[in-house]
């Protein structure tokens, strides 16, 4: 179970390499930049098992979760050495939580080599610690996309003075905040968005709180992005993206 980091080749760990290489099977995900396989064996098998991927059943779009698990069992029990590619860390919103147990539930060994999360390497990107002392008492990794549809207790979170960093948001952006500003986010709280973070194509913008829907529709902002929230976004350095769009110019 191998995490790849959020998109620059660079990120992925030196463990993460090693792993791919030792891989006989390499079941990957969408997300997952696809310059993390130049570490698999020329030998191996390469499946996409991704929400677009290639490999779909009765016609749908998506292979089904319990399917990727099953294939994982399969393979592992004819004695391949399984590497299961997803993006940034495996276990942040990546279902390798369920993955894991159902490879433990059929008893095959697993490792897991964590991964750089998108989560941390967006505000990364822009230079904003998530966890500094003078403006933030921790971080708390949220999803937008619950399956029940409910939202979190902002009110909770906002007493608990901690830096959000919300995954999957964009397509509920607007109800989030309207969720946010009635639960006591003052409307001028330091937010951005991060679009294919550390990817050539990165795309950021900086806003307040109660402007960010606004500000993500104006650029044009979508999925896969990352949602900051919290006096530490005051830290963003502009300086920062524009040394990168230089480089990657
Ligand atoms: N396991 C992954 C998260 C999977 S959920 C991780 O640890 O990063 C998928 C969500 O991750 C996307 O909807 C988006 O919110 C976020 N994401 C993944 N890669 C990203 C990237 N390069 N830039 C911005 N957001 C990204």
């Amino acid at each position: 179970m191998i995490g790849a980091g959020p998109g620059d080749p660079e990120l992925l760990t030196l463990k993460a390499a090693r792993a791919l290489f030792e891989a006989d099977v390499v079941l990957v995900d969408d997300l997952v930049d696809r310059r993390a396989l130049a570490h698999v064996r020329p030998d191996a098998r390469i499946i996409e098992v991704g929400k677009r991927g290639g490999c779909r059943i009765n016609s749908r779009a998506s292979t089904p979760q319990a399917f990727i698990e099953k294939l994982m069992v399969r393979l592992a029990r004819r004695g391949a050495t399984v590497a299961r590619l997803k993006g940034g860390d495996p276990f942040v919103f990546g279902r390798g939580g369920e993955e894991l147990l159902a490879l433990r539930a059929a008893s095959v060994e697993a490792e897991v080599v964590p991964g750089v999360t998108a989560g941390l390497a967006a505000p990364a990107a822009l230079g904003i610690p998530v966890t500094h002392r003078d403006a933030a008492r921790g971080v708390t990794l949220l999803t937008g996309h619950t399956h029940d549809g409910s939202g979190p207790d902002w009110r909770a979170l906002r007493a608990a003075g901690s830096t959000l960093v919300i995954y999957m948001g964009m397509a509920r952006l607007r109800a989030l905040v309207v969720d946010m500003l009635a639960a006591g986010y003052p409307a001028d709280t330091p937010a951005c968005a991060v679009q294919n973070a550390t990817l050539p194509g990165q795309q950021e913008v900086v806003a307040p709180l109660a402007g960010l829907p606004y500000a993500v529709a104006a650029a044009g902002l979508a999925s896969p992005a990352i949602v900051v929230i919290g006096d530490v976004v005051r830290m963003a350095s502009v300086k920062a993206c524009a040394e990168r769009a230089q480089r990657v110019a």
